[in-house]
């Protein structure tokens, strides 16, 4: 099988296309180079070269301000539930949570084995369906960090603006919707993401953090997991994924060179969602999104059918019709299209045309 389907999968995802046949031609040796990118030294020239324009390009990309450190780290986005409050929540101070969703759940369960922390708003009275109102979010102005999920993946929730923190640091899991959009930097104490949804493949996480939050770091964390001691050796204290970082530099290549930068991904990104949540609806309630309309994600369309049944019957066939990757997470039920950056607006126009054939059969 040579042909490629249309994969909405959660992630890993969709990787753009000319990435992959770059990445595949050079695989067996690296232009200039002579060895794969899997065979070389990270401490080798051909390496720097690569990492470097990685950062260049995100910083290029995000317009990341010079005060701000970038790194490529392991242990996914799961890690930095952990790595956060390790470094950034000194003992005798709290740090505040709002709760949207599965991700942010994980995040204030680590970091409440750390320290102390507070529930500054959650929906999961509507299991998580929307983002709460302003007047909702009850923040601490002394807290360490006010942290937020910046689009749940499971649910289907976006949030459009970041909520307004004050003086506390902004701390973001911005896994699944990373680069789908333009973001001030600035307004952020910390950002990180999981490379597997919208950067590249899975094995590396980037963190962009503040510099001046680096000073609140204890003594005695382990090295690996200490922003410090990742920052001051670039990222390699120890073996970098150097694999997982070339791509991502090749997606941020693409992104800035073939799309164009993150205005135009988004208005892509608009236009694709929009033709998803169009196709609902327009269904006259056949089809119903799980998120409200105005926290709808960009990246993860999730809505329901009428019944179970027919939900497993519509997954079958659109698999059966190239169109793989639907099924929802069990905690929404129901159906999911991540149509990450990546996602080709014809597979989200060949998934809409599908949904109309499903209903009226
Ligand atoms: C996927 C995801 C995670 C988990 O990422 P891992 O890299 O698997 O640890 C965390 N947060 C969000 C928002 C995600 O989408």
């Amino acid at each position: 099988m040579t042909e490629r389907i249309f994969n909405f999968s959660a992630g890993p995802a969709t990787l753009p296309e000319s990435v992959l046949l770059q990445a595949q031609r050079d695989l067996f040796s690296l232009p200039g180079v002579g060895m794969s990118i899997l065979e070389v030294s990270h401490r080798s020239a051909a390496f720097e070269t690569v990492i470097q324009e990685a950062e260049a390009d995100l910083r290029a990309l995000l317009a990341i301000p010079d005060n701000y450190k970038v790194l490529f780290l392991q242990g996914g986005a799961s890690l930095q539930f952990s790595m956060v409050p390790m470094n950034i929540l000194p003992s005798g101070q709290s740090a505040d949570y709002i709760l949207t969703g599965s991700w942010g759940q994980g995040a204030v369960k680590e970091a409440r084995k750390l320290g102390a922390v507070r529930e500054a708003a959650t929906t999961a009275a509507t299991n998580f369906n929307r983002l709460p109102s302003s007047n909702e979010i009850h923040l601490d102005p002394q807290a360490a960090y006010l942290h937020f999920t910046s689009n749940e993946t499971i649910f289907g929730v976006e949030f459009q603006n970041e909520p307004v923190a004050g003086e506390v640091p902004l701390v973001c899991d911005m896994s699944s919707n990373f680069l789908s959009r333009p973001v001030d930097v600035a307004k952020y104490g910390l950002i990180y993401a999981g490379a597997q949804k919208n950067a590249g493949p899975a094995g590396a996480t980037i963190v962009i953090i503040r510099e001046d939050l680096l000073a609140r770091i204890p003594g005695g964390l382990p090295s690996m997991l200490d922003y410090g001691v990742l920052a001051k050796n670039g990222s390699m204290y120890n073996t970098p994924p150097c694999f997982s970082i070339y791509i991502c530099g090749l997606v941020f290549k693409w992104l800035r060179n073939e799309i164009g930068g993150l205005e135009k991904i988004f208005q892509l990104n608009q236009e694709k969602a929009g033709v998803l949540y169009e196709a609902i609806d327009a269904s006259e309630g056949y089809y119903r999104g799980h998120a409200e309309k105005d926290c709808r994600s960009l990246m993860n369309v999730t809505f329901r059918l009428p019944s179970e049944d027919l939900e497993k019957q519509f997954i079958k066939e659109a698999t059966a019709a190239g169109l793989d990757g639907l099924k929802g997470h069990r905690s929404v039920g129901g159906l999911r299209a991540s149509i990450y950056n990546a996602f080709p607006k014809a597979g989200v126009e060949r998934l809409a045309r599908f949904m109309a054939e499903f209903k009226s059969r």
